[in-house]
């Protein structure tokens, strides 16, 4: 049963004696016990129970257990957001003067985090651009602990290369951390090519529905403890309906992303062809400067496709209006076909100097596939491009 979609569907919480076949909503923020001993066992760990939802419940165990099976991993823990699992995983394995090395093209509230927020502890954080991954070495310091990437990267869709990177980093002894919301497991798995820890928003395509907010992490046994100990003590855990919500969106991931994925190439072989546009960047256009990577470490190509409109803000801005029936919303992943302007919007916090090394110009569009008909989407940015 070691299939992906077997596993996204018939992973799932033991039956209650009801022998009920969905799983139930474990709506409860504690659980009970039948004396006082076997509480204090269970507060001991001397033996294993549900006690309070902010440590553990069925319904986010079920989620977290898909997830690391999905990706290939020993374990996993879940937090109410995405950046609450960043936050929380970075917060768990460092210590007040460590040092990260990141990739500079990284999610706009990531680069904050890095930026702004780590450094009142004094956790510092030096970036690497994308096509120069030999200057990792150049960035380490006796205190780097993390080596940080995500890939396809947020919006600009470039790719690392997951195997070189791990091996970067394990030979300096630094912990390898992927965000993989952009492919997912179904896509990639990134611990299949050495990465120690993996994290997702679920917000976006594990839901793909766009109605909960959620976060996940995975990796080894040991490291999942480490960071299970020190956020169940903080509170960002995911909620026991979202985690209900998001254990049955898996169900239908691998649907959803391949066909998200079919209709993000049509749109990116149409955006190819048009005057308007000036470079389209998809990781199964042959077009890509790194396809071959992507045909390596990638199944599909993705539902995320990045295009840079010519005339800069004015125009991308002009394009957006113009759109009849595609989304303008802060999210991605969706079954609604979405489109944002990320140098205005998702990375705004950035400076000039901060976009520019993440890939991103003024002109910078980005589309998120969903689940239309791909010919209604493609006539929407149609008449979008051309004001028909
Ligand atoms: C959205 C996003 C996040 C943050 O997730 P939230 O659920 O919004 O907190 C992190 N990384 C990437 C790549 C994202 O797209």
């Amino acid at each position: 049963m070691e299939s992906f979609e077997t596993l996204a569907v018939r992973t799932q919480a033991q039956r209650s004696n009801y022998q009920e076949h969905s799983v139930p909503l474990y709506l409860t923020s504690s659980f009970v016990f039948d004396d006082a001993d076997e509480m204090a066992a269970v507060f001991s760990d001397e033996k294993t129970g549900y006690q309070y939802s902010r440590y553990n419940n069925p319904n986010v165990d079920e989620f977290c257990a898909k997830m690391a099976r999905l990706e290939g991993a020993e374990a996993g823990y879940a937090y109410a957001s995405g950046m609450g699992a960043i936050f929380s995983t970075l917060m768990a394995l460092l210590n007040a003067g460590d040092h990260i090395i990141s990739c500079a093209s990284i999610f706009g509230a990531t680069h904050v985090l890095f930026n702004n927020t780590l450094k009142r502890w004094n956790i510092t954080t030096s970036f690497f651009d994308i096509n120069s991954p030999q200057d990792i070495e150049k960035l380490l310091r006796p205190t780097t602990k993390i080596l940080y990437a995500e890939s396809p990267t947020n919006p600009g869709c470039d790719l690392l290369d997951l195997e070189q990177l791990a091996e970067i980093a394990h030979q300096h002894n630094l912990l390898f951390v992927v965000d993989n919301c952009f492919a997912t497991p179904y896509i990639q798995q990134p611990i299949r090519f050495g990465t120690d820890i993996v994290l997702h928003s679920a917000t976006k395509l594990l839901d793909g529905q766009g109605r909960v907010l959620g976060g996940v992490v995975v990796g080894s046994q040991e490291l999942i403890n480490k960071i299970y100990l020190f956020s169940r003590g903080i509170g960002a855990t995911l909620s026991p309906f979202n985690a209900w919500v998001l254990s049955k969106s898996l169900e239908t991931l691998a649907v959803r992303v391949e066909k998200q994925s079919e209709n993000a190439l049509k749109i990116a072989e149409f955006l190819e062809q048009q005057p308007e546009i000036e470079r389209v960047t998809y990781p199964f256009l042959p077009s890509h400067p790194k396809f071959e990577l992507a045909k390596r470490q990638m199944r599909t190509g993705g539902n995320m496709v990045a295009c840079e409109i010519k005339g800069g803000l004015k125009a991308g801005k002009q394009f957006l209006n113009s759109l009849k029936m595609c989304s303008i919303t802060a999210n991605l992943g969706d079954t609604r076909t979405i489109v944002v302007h990320p140098a205005s919007t998702t990375h705004c916090k950035l400076t000039k100097e901060e976009l520019t090394a993440g890939g991103i110009t003024q002109g910078t569009i980005r589309v998120s596939a969903g689940l239309e008909n791909v010919n209604d989407i493609i006539a929407d940015l149609k008449q979008a491009i051309h004001g028909e």
